[in-house]
């Protein structure tokens, strides 16, 4: 059995003492595919560095997410254009909109959103959507930026039913994380009315630890915990749950 887990900072500072071990543990737990999704220019050495350590498990997005789209984000752009068109990455990621923690930068968050569209289409990559508090500022820019050439993930999907529809009919799968597991996470309460061609899962590590985790750290062997109830909501098997779901990151990523 292959778990992917689609979306996992494992370059984050909070790996930084046992690192090595917490991705051999999730490779022998089966989960071996690894999306890294980017931040900020400060962190491309460490991602970079992950890829040459692990050049079969690990594969690379590059963006800037919303929440460090800040007085620099020009800059910022600059430097994910400049590493896109220098090197291969499996996606433009993580960026979105983010208004939970700050809604000062709306209109930069807006444009840098724009402008990474552009971005990925021009090298026909996926893009992989960080949306908190944001659907409609969204979903009011993929109205603007749809086509067959558009496509990608909203990760960490906690949005209605009708959300997710509308996402899937915009080209995008659902990132399913830790959120399924908490009691009051809601979309398990709809999720089976999504046909399984449209999800994929992650952890979001090291935030959003599924049950009994959750509050801690979390880690990229913890995805089985998230398996586990996917695979009970859908009343499959985990392993094919696990096969269906690594083959939809497999379209989404090409790789
Ligand atoms: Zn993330």
């Amino acid at each position: 059995m292959i778990v992917t887990d689609t979306h996992t900072h494992l370059y984050s500072e909070a790996f930084d003492d046992d690192r090595e071990t917490v991705i051999e543990n999730a490779i022998s737990n089966g989960v071996e595919r690894f999306f890294i999704p980017a931040i900020d220019s400060t962190y491309t050495q460490r991602m970079m560095d992950l890829k040459r350590t692990y050049p079969e498990n690990m594969f690379l997005m590059m963006g800037l997410h919303p929440t460090h789209v800040k007085e620099n984000y020009k800059e910022e752009l600059a430097h994910v254009e400049e590493m896109i068109t220098t090197h291969d990455f499996c996606a433009v990621g993580e960026i979105g909109i983010d208004l939970y923690w700050d809604k000062t930068f709306l209109r930069q968050q807006q444009d840098a959103f724009r402008y990474q569209i552009k971005l990925a289409k021009k090298h026909k990559l996926p893009i992989i959507i960080h949306c908190r508090e944001a659907f409609d500022e969204i979903f009011e820019i993929l109205e603007e930026e749809k086509g067959e050439n558009l496509y990608g993930i909203f990760h960490c999907f906690t949005g209605t039913l009708e959300q997710a529809q509308k996402a899937i009919s915009y080209n995008f799968k659902l990132g399913i994380g830790g959120v399924v597991t908490f009691k009051n996470g809601k979309i398990d309460t709809f999720l089976e009315k999504i046909d399984l061609s449209h999800i994929i899962l992650e952890t979001d590590a090291p935030y959003l630890a599924p049950k009994p985790y959750r509050g801690k750290r979390n880690e990229s062997a913890y995805l089985l915990h998230v398996l586990e109830k996917v695979a009970l909501i859908y009343k499959k098997e985990e392993a094919e749950i696990a096969e269906i779901t690594t083959n939809n990151s497999k379209l989404v990523f090409g790789v």
